[in-house]
Parts: structure tokens; C-alpha cells; sequence
């Protein structure tokens, strides 16, 4: 640090000071008392989806459909990233707490933009290889002066609110096990509760609740059953164990992770988790045999106390099509025929909206809310859905809605109950399936899914991915209208008593607002980026302010998209805060990079080891890199890579030489030949691709 750098730091902190000795309460202020009345503190944004309820719904009007037009930029700042940017910010009077790729965090000044302070939790760069959907983070919760984030590398951290120093931390993982952490933290009753993601690589899932003060461990609860040979953890997990087969606790752990909804009801005193899906995704691999395989892909209620299990609602019996129920969870009271009930509503990634009672799990109503050809419906009586055979694969493909990507994924959706609409961020994508070519053996350095890779993330055209905002009734259970966004992995939702709806839409890189009564788009900025997070709103001396922390990412983005860097799309990490009459602008576009010469292909190279080349790239690549070789715009697109780093593929790959630049070593699975071959896949089509361009 230099002198003038420490001057600033010194500066920055002293304004820092300054802010939370005159600020009303500030984060030491936040307590279960103050969320559970966020409603009369309307000015800010205390917890995930603002209120324990997660509605994303804000009472702030004073931005509304008469006046969106006039929303300008307030300030922005470049977060020096441009990996996938996920997180919902906390506000706490005036200071928002944000979290980004690799687990940073970040303290601003909701005044000026200014950054109070920043939190790197330093995580191996190595680990982003057991990151299945890019190193995201989804946000931190904050409560007692304290900041919590979960880092991708399984440590949840707490922070010092006023300076951004550690005060404790503890892994929550098995450091041997491929573990990451995308979700937000939630604190409720005095404890920090947080789940964890990886069952692409394979691994067992479950949920810990942390004493908020100290970080000592209070309770564990798992949702899928381990090797029955031990004992059992709870009566859950017996009850679970009679509904799987084979030894799924030894090819890759069951899965069921809780990557994002961990919802407190303090009306009720319940947890509720959205489950994740089956490890590994074939249940033919996972549970030869069959059976429903709780508590994957379902919604669970816990008692927050001690963890113990109160009712689940299973929306996927027996799981083979990554259909998690991780979406989020908002809670409301509708009345649905003539009575007045406490619901859970869930659009999970299987196309179906459910309405349940929160108090005992029921299914009060279920519908399909977009293209959905795995099931006919579900069977009111029964609360199962009705599936249709041919969806359940096996060598033979079957191409189903939805994909792996979801109807919805994590993007979060929003209730306004002045509409009594919920705003989902959806999508059509068809997915293909089979089972793995050769079986299946379980290998925890790499993606273990029980289905043929290649297939699953190359036969589907991009022609066939479609999204748009969906607004849906869900007393009804119907569409009110939608907004077609010409692609996929739109951005998550806020509504406001201002009768907007504000996403971010990733086509041409937007960031809109829509009316909520009609969906009528009123007001929209080039955000230079695709944007998926969620937005929030707050206030500040009276004046309203809408932030999103706005940048592409996440799987969709890695895997290929449909939004790579293009005209006015550069894909730049940003926070972006507006208010009406704002007038800041965003840095020049950058110009679009020089695509350079492909190399020739290495001489002696043939179709077959092409071929092998391809088969290595979709196995160990592509999850980053993307399909074919067609990078998504998150990170650099390969096949445009400078001659010299064509040069350089073994030490990349075997000795981790871009290791720092979150390009991971694969010494361990790959050998040199190996690598040799992906390289010339690899070249084989930039040489393809500078043909193509030179054609248009
Ligand atoms: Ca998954």
C-alpha cells in the first residue's frame, strides 16, 4: 500500500465513522425485531427479499408509472469483474451491503456511490473448478453489526459491518468434498442458517444453523438419507432411506442441495428449504430401482429451534432431470375460494407453480406455468404429478421441457399484493437426455451427472431458447400477461406500490421498468451488460433510489447463452443506483476486442483425434468455455484466443499457469496428450469460426 493509498483508506474509514455515528440505527441496529417490522421501515432493504415474507415487494412509491420515464443513473461503480454478478443488496440506512464473484463484498455509501470498504475472503482460484454455475455469490445478511457471506470455497464468514474485518469464521464443508456456496446467508432467532451447492459434482446435501454471535454450530439437518449401514441422523432420514435403492451414498452422495430459498416464517416459526436435485441426475444411476428418493426436488419445513423436520412437499418424485426446488420462496395470505390462507408459492425449475399451506404442506393448487412436457399435471388428490413415461430416459434420448436450466432458475420473482400478481423471470429450453454412453463411474474431480454430457449441453438449437417476464395469478393459477425478451436467464424481479416491475432483460443488455397492472414497458436503460440479478429499492432524505447489481454470468452465461459481448453488450460488473432525474453516465463503451488469426491445425492431426478432442472439451471444458467451443461473453471466448496462448495449453492446463486469472490446473484428470488434442479441437473451431466470419 502506498502512502497515498493508505491516506485514502485512512479517509475512506474516518467517513465511514462519520456515516454510523450520525446514521439512525445503522447495521448494528438490525435485529429479528426490525425485520420482522421492515414494513414500517420502508427506506430500507433488511433481509434477502426485504421482509422475512421475500416478496421483493416495496411499499416506496415515489418512483411510479406516471414518472419512471424521468429514472436516470445516480451513480455506478465497476466492480473490475466481469464473472457472473448474482447478489441482492442489503440496505441498511443509507450503506449497501453486496456481494459479487469469489465471494467479495462490498460496503457503499448509498449517497455517493462511494466504496466504504471491500472484503476479499481469498479463495483458491483452484476451487472455481467445483463451481458448477460460475463463482457466484447471491448476496450477505446482515444483523447486529454484523456482515455474514458464505464464500464459494464453504467458509461462512462474519464480518465487522463498520470496517469490513473478519470476526469469525467457520467451514461448513468438507474440505475434501467438491462443496461450494452461492446462497445468502438468512439469519433468524440469533442464528445464521446456510446451505451449499454441488451436486453436479456430487455430493450430499444439507443445511447448518450457526449462533449468529460466536459461529458455534446449533444444529445440521441433511435431506437426503447417507449409507443406512450407520445411523440415521433423524426419523427424517429413515423415513427417507425406505425410498431409495442401490448405494447412492457412494456415486456421488444422493445430492439434494439447498443452494438458494432458506425462508424464516416468524408467524408460524418455520424454515422453509428448496431442495436441489437427485446426484447424480439419472435416477437409473443414482437409485437403480427407483423410488420417489426424498427429500430431493422438494420443499421442506423445519422447526428453526433444533432443526427438526415438520412436513416436505416433494414436487419431482425420483428426479432425473436436475428439476431442483432450490427456487425461491415467497409467503403470503390469499385468499384462495372464499378462505383466507398462509401460503407458500414456489415456481421450481419443473414448470410447474405450486401453492401450498404453509402451516402443513398441503397442495392447495399446482399449474404449469410454462412449456411443460414431463407431465401432464399434477393430480390434485395426490400432490403428484402426472408424469409421462417416455420423459424418463434411458439409452434412447428424450428431448423434454424444461431443461436443466429451469422454467425459472435462482433469478428471484416478486409479489405485489395491489395486483396480486407474481412477476417470474421465465423461460422455454428444451433438454436432451440420455444415459451416459459406456456407464457410469463416479469420479469426484469432475461433474458426474449419469447422462451423456455432450448431448445434454450441444443437441438442444439455440433457435429453441426463449424467456420472458411472466406475470401469473396465482390465486387463479393463470397467466395475466407476459413480455417476450427474444432469450433466456433474464434478470430476477422487484415490484413496487408504484405499480412497477423492474428486471433486467439480457438481450441488448437492458435494465426496464414494466407496468405491474399490465406489463406495459415504461422506462428502459442500455446497462451496457445482461443483467440477472435481483433489483431492490430504498430511500434516503426522501428520495427513492432502484440498485441492481448488474452483469452476466452464472451457467447459462458460461455454457454459451444467447448473449455474448455484441453491439452495446460488453458484460462489465457493475453496481448501478437510480433515481428520478439522475444524470450520471456510464463509462464509454469499451471497443469490442480484435478477433486475431487462428493458428493452423497442428499437422498429423486427424479426424479421430479431433473427434477425441471433442469428447475431452465436452467432458472437462465446457461447463466454462461453452458448447462448441461458443464462449457466452462471461469469460473470454477461447476460440479467439492470441496465437501465443494457443502456445501455452499445457502449462495452462497441467501446470496452472492462468490459475490466478480463475483459470483452474487439471493435471490430476488430463494428460499431455490429452490436453494436446483438446487444443487442436479447440483450434479446429476458431478455424471454423474465421471461415464463417469471413463469409458474412
Ligand atoms: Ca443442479
Amino acid at each position: 500500500m502506498t502512502a497515498s493509498h493508505r491516506l485514502i483508506a485512512h479517509l475512506r474509514a474516518a467517513a465511514a465513522a462519520v456515516l454510523l455515528a450520525t446514521g439512525p440505527a445503522s447495521a448494528a441496529g438490525v435485529d429479528e425485531a426490525r425485520i420482522r417490522a421492515a414494513d414500517t421501515e420502508p427506506g430500507n432493504w433488511l433481509a434477502h427479499g426485504r421482509t422475512y415474507s421475500e416478496q421483493r415487494y416495496s411499499p416506496l412509491d415515489q418512483i411510479d408509472d406516471k414518472n419512471v420515464g424521468r429514472l436516470g443513473l445516480a451513480w455506478s461503480i465497476d466492480l473490475g469483474t466481469n464473472r457472473g454478478v448474482e447478489a441482492t443488496p442489503i440496505v441498511v440506512d443509507g450503506i449497501l451491503y453486496a456481494s459479487g464473484p469469489w465471494s467479495v463484498v462490498w460496503a457503499v455509501d448509498g449517497r455517493s456511490g462511494e466504496v466504504l470498504w471491500t472484503y476479499d475472503p481469498e479463495v483458491p482460484r483452484q476451487w472455481g473448478r467445483n463451481a458448477c454455475c460460475d463463482v457466484v455469490n447471491r448476496g450477505v445478511a446482515v444483523w447486529k453489526g454484523r456482515v455474514y457471506v458464505g464464500t464459494i470455497d464453504g467458509r461462512l464468514v462474519a464480518l465487522d459491518a463498520a470496517t469490513g474485518e473478519p470476526e469469525w469464521q467457520v467451514r461448513t464443508i468438507d474440505p475434501k468434498k467438491p462443496y461450494t456456496i452461492t446462497g445468502a446467508p438468512r439469519v433468524a432467532k440469533g442464528m445464521v442458517i446456510i446451505g451449499n451447492g454441488g451436486a453436479e459434482l456430487g455430493v450430499r446435501g444439507y443445511v447448518t444453523a450457526y449462533d449468529a454471535e460466536t459461529g458455534e454450530q446449533r444444529w445440521r439437518f441433511y435431506t437426503v438419507p447417507g449409507n443406512p449401514a450407520e445411523p440415521f441422523e433423524d426419523a427424517a432420514m429413515a423415513r427417507a432411506a425406505t425410498t431409495w435403492h442401490g448405494r447412492w451414498w457412494e456415486v456421488g452422495g444422493g445430492g439434494g442441495t439447498v443452494w438458494d430459498a432458506i425462508v424464516y416464517d416468524p408467524e408460524l416459526d418455520l424454515l422453509y428449504l428448496g431442495v436441489g436435485n437427485g446426484s447424480p441426475w439419472s435416477r437409473q444411476t443414482r437409485s437403480p430401482g427407483g423410488g420417489d428418493n426424498l427429500y430431493l426436488s422438494s420443499i421442506v419445513a423445519l422447526r428453526p429451534d433444533n432443526g427438526d423436520m415438520v412436513w416436505w412437499y416433494q414436487t419431482t418424485p425420483g428426479d432425473t432431470w436436475d428439476y431442483t426446488a432450490t427456487q425461491p420462496i415467497i409467503l403470503a395470505d390469499l385468499e384462495i375460494e372464499g378462505r383466507q390462507r398462509k401460503v407458500l408459492m414456489q415456481a421450481p425449475k419443473n414448470g410447474f407453480f405450486y401453492v401450498l399451506d404453509r402451516a402443513t404442506g398441503e397442495l392447495i393448487s399446482a399449474e404449469a406455468f410454462a412449456q411443460v412436457t414431463w407431465a401432464a399435471g399434477v393430480d390434485p388428490i395426490t400432490g403428484r404429478p402426472i408424469e409421462i413415461p417416455a420423459a424418463r430416459y434411458n439409452e434412447a434420448r428424450a428431448i423434454v421441457y424444461p431443461s436443466p436450466f429451469g422454467a425459472h432458475s435462482w433469478h428471484p420473482m416478486s409479489f405485489n399484493p395491489e395486483t396480486g400478481l407474481v412477476y417470474i423471470p421465465a423461460q422455454d429450453i428444451p433438454g436432451a437426455y440420455n444415459l451416459e454412453p459406456g456407464g457410469f463411474s463416479y469420479d469426484p474431480r469432475k461433474w458426474n451427472l449419469g447422462t451423456d454430457t455432450l448431448v445434454t449441453m450441444t443437441a438442444i438449437p439455440r433457435e429453441a431458447v426463449a424467456g420472458h417476464l411472466l406475470a401469473w395469478d396465482p390465486v387463479a393459477q393463470k397467466e395475466a400477461w407476459r413480455v417476450d425478451h427474444g432469450g433466456a436467464w433474464n434478470g430476477g424481479t422487484l415490484t413496487t406500490a408504484g405499480n412497477l416491475v423492474f428486471q433486467g432483460v439480457a438481450k441488448g443488455g437492458r435494465f426496464a421498468a414494466y407496468a405491474a397492472d399490465s406489463g406495459k414497458e415504461l422506462w428502459s436503460f442500455p446497462a451496457q451488460t445482461g443483467i440477472v440479478a435481483g433489483p431492490v429499492t430504498w430511500a434516503l432524505d426522501d428520495v427513492q433510489y432502484v440498485t441492481v447489481m448488474a452483469g452476466w454470468g452464472g451457467v447459462f452465461g458460461l455454457i454459451g447463452g444467447d448473449a455474448a459481448a455484441s453491439a452495446g453488450v460488453r458484460h462489465v460488473g457493475r453496481m448501478l443506483t437510480f433515481k428520478l432525474d439522475g444524470t450520471a453516465e456510464l463509462p464509454a463503451l469499451a471497443a469490442l476486442p480484435a478477433i486475431p488469426e487462428p493458428p493452423a491445425l497442428p499437422e498429423g492431426v486427424g479426424e479421430v483425434a479431433l473427434k477425441e478432442g471433442q469428447d475431452l472439451y465436452h467432458t472437462n471444458c465446457v461447463m466454462c468455455h461453452g458448447a462448441g467451443v461458443v464462449g457466452g461473453g462471461v469469460l473470454k471466448d477461447i476460440r479467439h484466443s492470441e496465437a501465443e496462448v494457443f502456445e501455452v495449453y499445457r502449462e495452462i492446463l497441467l501446470d496452472g499457469l492462468y490459475v490466478e486469472r480463475g483459470m483452474p490446473a487439471f493435471d490430476d484428470l488430463l494428460t499431455a496428450e490429452q490436453v494436446e488434442k483438446i487444443r487442436a479441437f479447440v483450434i479446429s473451431k476458431a478455424i471454423e469460426d474465421h471461415a464463417f466470419r469471413n463469409r458474412q
